[in-house]
């Protein structure tokens, strides 16, 4: 009985999904949907993205938290345009709550939508949303565990961004053992390791976010 239901919840949220994936598609929009537990760095690793490529290309961005927009602040600093959407309880952006706030979008002429989902490592990963791919930051502080622990995550994601290896010589945190695990999981992950704070790492994952960016555009 409860699996039904459940089914049948999954069943909506995909087909919500896939309208909202039209609706990117008419926009040759790149959508990437970011996931991981709180305090991986998820905003700051946005605001270092978005100040990069936000001369190359007209970005927005959507940001999913459960209560309050201290993030979306932040982000609105960088001069693009964010809309928040508070989950009021729900631990994960749905792609209903997706679509109601596209409703309050205006998409025409953008290049790329990020989205911020609600900091958890578990439901995230089981809904879709219309997005091209999700991407998974995991810092360093967090252990290198995750893999083992959350399975889904590293499955659904097309990107791994390992965050905050300026303190890889401070912790204990085996990189080779998180990318042997995560790559266990999903051969096809593309692995990046950035410091947020530093700045390192970031020219080769934001090369790629821009091959995906041009590819979405050529292909609508
Ligand atoms: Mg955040
Ligand atoms: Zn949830």
């Amino acid at each position: 009985m409860q699996l039904k239901v459940m089914e049948n919840i999954m069943a909506a949220n995909d087909m919500i999904a896939r309208e909202n994936r039209r609706l990117f598609d008419q926009h040759g929009l790149f959508v990437i949907n970011f996931m991981s537990s709180p305090g991986a760095g998820k905003t700051t690793l946005l605001e270092r993205t978005i100040s990069a490529l936000k001369n190359e290309f007209a970005i927005a961005v959507i940001e999913g938290d459960i209560r309050g927009q201290i993030d979306a602040e932040r982000i609105e600093r960088h001069g693009v345009p964010v809309l928040q959407i508070n989950t009021g309880g729900e631990c994960h952006l749905d792609a209903n709550m997706i679509r109601n706030g596209l409703d309050e979008m205006d998409l025409s002429g953008k290049d790329l939508l990020i989205i911020e989902n609600v900091g958890n490592l578990v439901c995230p990963a089981e809904f879709k949303v219309g997005e091209n791919f999700k991407a998974m930051i995991l810092s360093v502080p967090e252990g290198d565990d995750k893999p083992y622990k959350y399975p889904l995550m590293f499955k659904e994601s097309r990107v791994l961004i390992i965050n905050k290896i300026d303190l890889l010589g401070i912790l204990d945190f085996n990189i080779q053992k998180v990318e042997e695990t995560a790559r266990a999981l999903n051969p096809d992950m593309v692995i990046f390791h950035v410091s947020s704070k530093t700045g390192e790492g970031f020219d080769a994952w934001l090369d790629w976010l821009r091959k995906q960016i041009r590819e979405a555009k050529r292909t609508n």
